[in-house]
């Protein structure tokens, strides 16, 4: 670790999912670690969780793997400030805790649960937040002793002034600090010897070399006490990033449990890698100029602090599926192929349908894969639809002229032997004529008869080849017999 190397971490705790404010948050760590040639590090913060959601971790790496953010250093690939889940590093926080205590920045705490309970009931009635009241801070070296070799349970909690201030720069939003009569004197270790959750991120922060910080603003209030631990210890403290929140809308943050979707659930939805990231990036951060399209790889060579947003930013489905729309189309017909396939053998039979025809059909207009097998299932089954399909102005098509144009589209169809959307094409269109009809007059109710979808992809005679000669005669019959009801 050279002195002035740029380290930054990603210190998910295992939850399951990515959360798409978390997905950011890596992303922006990841990029300023390579913008300037430094290290991205992984952390896994595990010390409070409830219970272990099984795969969690797991699937950190992954998502990470997923979104082309590689780390340099963390739990799978190891580096030089492991362990890298809290929970391995347990031991390594008590040492930190007796040196603060030593410092008089620490003290032990013996107050049963029954003191405080009591005090924060007390404390409830007055309608005021419960803060301890130092009870412990004022025994004698003696009194702790003998309580230590008694074996009384304790718990080591940081002593925080009770004037003055803490306060700390922040990259966003400037100099924050709030007066030290507000802070309690919270649990640095718990009574079980594992450190609190705020306790270990600062050690690990600082043992691992961290020089900038990036995370949520949520930790923005904790960060005055967490800053109070470096000047404790004499540390340096990190560059603090406080990154303004995604928000679902104006009121509220996006969240799982509001049912927002996860970076899992988007790629799972069929949104691309590149266009998640890309979106993602912007959701909260300007590059100069006008540019918005970026691949990971271009990012690693602009990203700056200077574009972080002072404001939150709302996730916008449709801005993200625009995003989509144009990767999308981006691809190889081949690529778009590989990727639509899936999502056409959720609706329809490979052996039916020619799939590569569909894929040309589809890449211009889809948006999300998901959106595919709705696109589609009107070819494997003729779906329910309303005779007022049949009636459109612009096409000058009314039910009557309807009717009309199958009657004389059937018999044109039975014609024709070969059916390539070549041949339907030239065979139709020559045909038209005779009827005495508008081109639009025929294949808009043609299109209508064998899709019954208002839009699709491809028009009449594309469709028409999809289905075959069979399929299409049968459906226009069906057709015909609804009209005449
Ligand atoms: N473990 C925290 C979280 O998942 C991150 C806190 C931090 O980055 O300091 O929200």
């Amino acid at each position: 670790m050279s002195s002035m190397e740029v380290r930054t971490r990603f210190a998910p705790s295992p939850t399951g999912y990515m959360h798409l404010g978390n997905l950011r948050t890596a992303l922006y760590t990841y990029l300023y670690a390579r913008r300037n040639h430094g290290k991205f590090i992984l952390r896994i913060e595990d010390t409070d969780q409830e219970r272990e959601v099984p795969g969690a971790v797991e699937l950190i790496y992954t998502s990470l793997k997923t979104a082309g953010l590689t780390h340099d250093e963390g739990p799978d690939v190891g580096g030089p400030c492991g362990p890298y889940v809290q929970s391995e590093r347990k031991k390594m926080y008590m040492p930190y805790a007796k040196q603060l205590i030593e410092s008089g920045h620490a003290y032990y705490c013996f107050c049963t649960k029954e003191r405080l309970d009591e005090a924060r009931a007390e404390a409830e009635k007055k309608g005021e937040t419960f803060k301890y009241d130092k009870h412990c801070l004022h025994l004698s070296k003696e009194e702790i002793q003998q309580k230590l070799d008694a074996g009384v349970p304790y718990v080591i909690r940081q002593n925080v002034p009770t004037t003055g201030k803490a306060g700390f720069d922040d990259v966003i939003y400037g100099h924050v600090e709030v007066d030290c009569d507000t802070l309690d004197d919270n649990v640095l270790i718990k009574a079980d010897g594992l450190p609190t959750y705020n306790f270990a991120n600062v050690i690990d922060d600082h043992t691992m070399g961290i020089t900038h910080v990036m995370r949520g603003n949520e930790y923005l209030s904790s960060a005055p006490k967490y800053n109070l631990l470096y000047e404790a210890f004499g540390w340096k403290p990190p560059v603090y990033v406080h990154l303004t929140p995604v928000m679902a809308n104006a009121q509220r943050k996006l969240s799982k449990r509001k049912g927002d979707p996860s970076f899992e659930d988007l790629l799972n939805q069929g949104y691309l890698t590149e266009a998640i990231i890309n979106y993602m990036v912007l959701l909260g951060w300007s590059p100069r100029g006008e540019r918005e399209f970026f691949t990971l790889k271009e990012l690693e060579e602009v990203f700056d602090l200077e574009g972080l947003s002072k404001s939150p930013s709302i996730f916008d489905t449709v801005k993200l599926n625009w995003f989509n729309a144009e990767y999308i189309r981006k691809l190889s017909p081949e690529e778009f192929l590989e990727k639509a396939t899936p999502w056409l053998e959720k609706a329809l039979d490979p052996k039916k349908f020619d799939f590569a025809r569909l894929g040309q059909l589809l890449q211009a207009r889809t948006e999300v894969f998901n959106q595919i097998p709705g696109m589609v299932d009107f070819l494997a089954e003729m779906p329910e639809y309303e005779l007022d399909l049949y009636v459109n102005k612009k096409q000058k098509s009314t039910l009557e002229s309807a009717k009309a144009a199958l009657a004389f589209v059937k018999p044109v169809l039975e014609g024709i032997d070969s059916w390539t959307e070549e041949d339907l094409h030239d065979v139709v269109m020559a045909a038209i004529p005779e009827s005495g009809m508008k081109n639009g007059q025929v294949l808009w109710p043609m299109r209508i008869a064998i899709s019954g979808r208002m839009s699709t992809p491809g028009g009449a005679f594309e469709i028409a080849c999809l289905l075959g000669k069979e399929e299409t005669i049968r459906r226009i019959e069906e057709a015909e017999k609804r009209i005449q009801n």
